[in-house]
């Protein structure tokens, strides 16, 4: 990864206040979705972002871009500081900036054309005239495989995979540089999930994209990701070279998830064990290491002391107590 890379992140929080009382609201805890985070994206890079629902992961993918206001933290992308943008100044940013969601079907609006949605980036940000968008909207569409003539139909009359190829051109409308990807194959079809996935690395490379992209499970990420970072209850417990995530997995939550990845040929590597229980709840995560009440190694200094983020090989970074 080059010395400054794309983007930053440092002390990344999100908590979100919980309220109670119908009439006089107060607030009696906060959820802590996100809980200092520190990671960073090269140009042309994939970071994939894995876990739980609940984890975090698509607060941080919001967070990156302010979509979300961070409780705290620091994001500078391509050198500047975005916390100290102005809403004004970040929606310029956000030009290169975009995100994919994860569901096609709830996010494109139902009334606009294809036309409409893919060209709204252009007309926002003023860019060209009427006639120039209409020839921006067709490339875009066959950079995205899909039939020009579709440009006058509406969401409804696509698959799955159709729609979320319309909400990848329109991420792509402003040729950003960065695309945050929330999911952006966990509701479609497994049929469709590799057509989605290929054509976004083809976009990557001919457009030189940095992707954060997020995704429930090892699996999808594998054929993306340059490096993958893991995520359980607002934190990183584990960030490495792709390679090094799925050949020799340290943190035992990512063996755990591991473990739930078919594999083609399992050979007798490390012993991965699957996970019991359910992911705690961020308003009340437990002391220590938020992994201990499911960690099968669990110390009593565990119970008691959350681990740091150390390297345990280069550019391997754990946060366990084990050796
Ligand atoms: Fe398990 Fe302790 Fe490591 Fe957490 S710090 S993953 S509880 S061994």
């Amino acid at each position: 990864m080059p010395s400054e890379p794309l983007l930053r992140v440092r002390g990344l929080v999100k908590h979100f206040p919980v309220r109670r009382g119908a009439f006089l609201p107060r607030t009696v805890g906060a959820v802590r979705a996100v809980d200092g985070l520190d990671f960073e994206i090269g140009a042309g890079e994939t970071l994939g972002l894995v876990g739980e629902s609940g984890c975090g992961k698509t607060t941080t993918g919001r967070l990156v871009l302010r979509l979300v206001e961070p409780s705290a933290g620091a994001i500078s992308f391509e050198g500047e500081d975005l916390m100290r943008l102005s809403p004004d100044e970040m929606r310029q940013r956000r030009r290169r900036m975009q995100i994919v969601f994860q569901d096609p079907y709830a996010s494109l609006d139902p009334r606009m054309t294809v036309r409409d949605i893919v060209g709204e980036p252009l007309r926002i940000h003023g860019v060209g005239d009427r006639e120039s968008r209409r020839q921006r909207v067709a490339e875009l569409l066959q950079v995205v495989g899909l039939r020009q003539e579709y440009a006058d139909r509406y969401p409804h009359e696509f698959s799955g995979g159709q729609r979320q190829r319309i909400g990848i051109a329109r991420a792509l409308a402003l040729q950003p540089r960065f695309v945050v990807c929330d999911e952006p194959v966990s509701a479609l079809d497994v049929s469709i999930q590799a057509q989605i996935v290929n054509l976004m690395r083809d976009l990557q490379r001919e457009f030189g994209l940095a992707y954060l992209f997020i995704a429930h499970d090892l699996a999808v990420v594998k054929h993306v990701a340059d490096r993958v970072a893991v995520m359980y209850l607002g934190r990183i417990v584990e960030l490495a070279d792709k390679r090094a995530i799925y050949a020799t997995p340290q943190h035992p939550y990512t063996r755990a998830l591991l473990a739930a990845v078919p594999r083609a040929n399992p050979g007798p590597r490390q012993p991965l064990m699957p996970l019991p229980g359910e992911i705690p709840s961020p308003s009340a995560p437990p002391p220590g290491c938020h992994f201990h009440t499911r960690c099968p190694h669990a110390l009593d200094r565990c119970r008691a002391e959350p681990p740091v983020l150390r390297q345990a090989a280069p550019g391997h970074f754990v946060a366990c107590h084990l050796p």
